[in-house]
């Protein structure tokens, strides 16, 4: 044996040697899936290897979102709402056309940018024909100023209304683990529960859109909460993306979660929040696409084949999350997989799977 190998690294969509192929506890026959939330944008061999990328430099491609979207195609997945740089639109709608929508995240780059840079941005992507626009706010954007309910996103909100664009996506909150760490320092970043006081306040403003809290609403630790949002404001839904957060959290309230999706069928969205990337392999986009089938419609448990930094293993337990389905209901998951979807971004029913 060669004593300087070291010993293979388990690559991070598949730490524990799983058989993607195997699909044999997917059980939705329903209408294509739609993909809420995702990041499809072009990608660039200068792009850093982890973090968003930056949107410019030279060996702008689309084939990563080609490679996606096709293996999205094998998960059933037809259309996909994604949030990209508006320069990335036209290529990506050449290449891929009616297999996507846009969703125009509306940002200032630091906190002393005008607010006309803000309404610039919005006014390119009204141009360029989105859907919905997204209102970036986690507790780390605070220091640039990207509180959901800054005055210049108030501004930006009534301007896509009178454009015609009913529905705002919200990233609010993030995991309950994250506030135990990073966001240790409630004086610089907030509680998490002061996290939905703007938004509580956007949801009151704007009670004519439609809004859309990503991530589950950026709180599936806390059902009960979900529930009272949902119940205080009908107008409200919720997005399933972000795997790996929804693979932790979702299986450690699994009867809570279910019982509220069940109770609020017309309310969830399914969503990936997968992102291009320059040099990513093919299974990385099969392991969340896999992941968020078979916990919304399945009752296959096991560890989650994603390695997540965020999870602290039990002593002696698996170093990945336990994945137990949800197993909804047929007429749940037609919903949340399809119909919501198509309803809000006005895609053409199309004939089931
Ligand atoms: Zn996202």
């Amino acid at each position: 044996m060669d004593a300087t190998a070291s010993p293979p690294v388990a690559p991070e969509y598949n730490v524990t040697g799983i058989d993607f192929a195997d699909r044999s506890h997917f059980r939705y026959t329903g209408p294509p899936l739609i993909d809420f939330h995702a990041h499809v944008m072009q990608t660039r061999p200068t792009d850093p290897a982890n973090g968003p990328p930056p949107g410019t430099g030279p060996g702008a491609s689309t084939d990563q979102a080609a490679l996606m979207l096709e293996v999205g195609r094998e998960f059933g997945v037809t259309h996909t709402l994604s949030m990209c740089f508006p320069d990335d639109i036209p290529p990506l709608r050449a290449r891929l056309g009616s297999a996507l929508s846009f969703n125009g995240s509306i940002q200032k780059k630091s906190i002393s940018d005008p607010d006309e840079e803000a309404y610039r941005l919005l006014e390119r992507f009204l141009e360029l024909g989105v859907k919905v626009i997204k209102f970036w706010a986690a507790p780390r954007g605070r220091e640039r100023g990207l509180f959901v309910d800054a005055p210049w996103r108030i501004e930006a909100a009534r301007r896509a209304r009178a454009a015609g664009v009913g529905i705002i996506m919200v990233h609010v909150g993030d995991p309950d683990l994250w506030f135990q760490g990073m966001y240790a320092d409630a004086a610089k970043y907030g509680t998490k529960s002061e996290q939905y006081t703007g938004f509580e306040r956007m949801l009151q403003l704007f009670p004519d859109m439609t809004w859309i809290g990503a991530h589950m609403g950026g709180d599936p630790e806390h059902p009960d909460h979900l529930q009272a949002l949902l119940e205080r404001y009908p107008y409200l839904s919720f997005d399933t993306s972000a795997t790996k957060w929804q693979v932790r959290e979702v299986p450690a309230h699994r009867d809570a979660i279910r019982a509220l999706v069940c109770r609020f069928p017309e309310r969830f969205l399914f969503g990936t929040d997968l992102v291009t990337r320059h040099n990513l392999v093919r299974d990385h986009y099969v392991s969340r696409y896999w992941c968020q089938r078979t916990l919304w419609e399945s009752d296959w448990e096991g560890p989650s084949p994603i390695a997540d930094p965020d999870y602290k293993p039990e002593p002696g337990g698996s170093a990945t999350p336990y994945l137990r389905g949800l197993g909804l209901p047929a007429e749940v998951l037609r919903k949340v997989y399809h119909d919501n979807a198509a309803r809000l971004l006005g895609v053409p029913v199309t004939a089931s799977m």
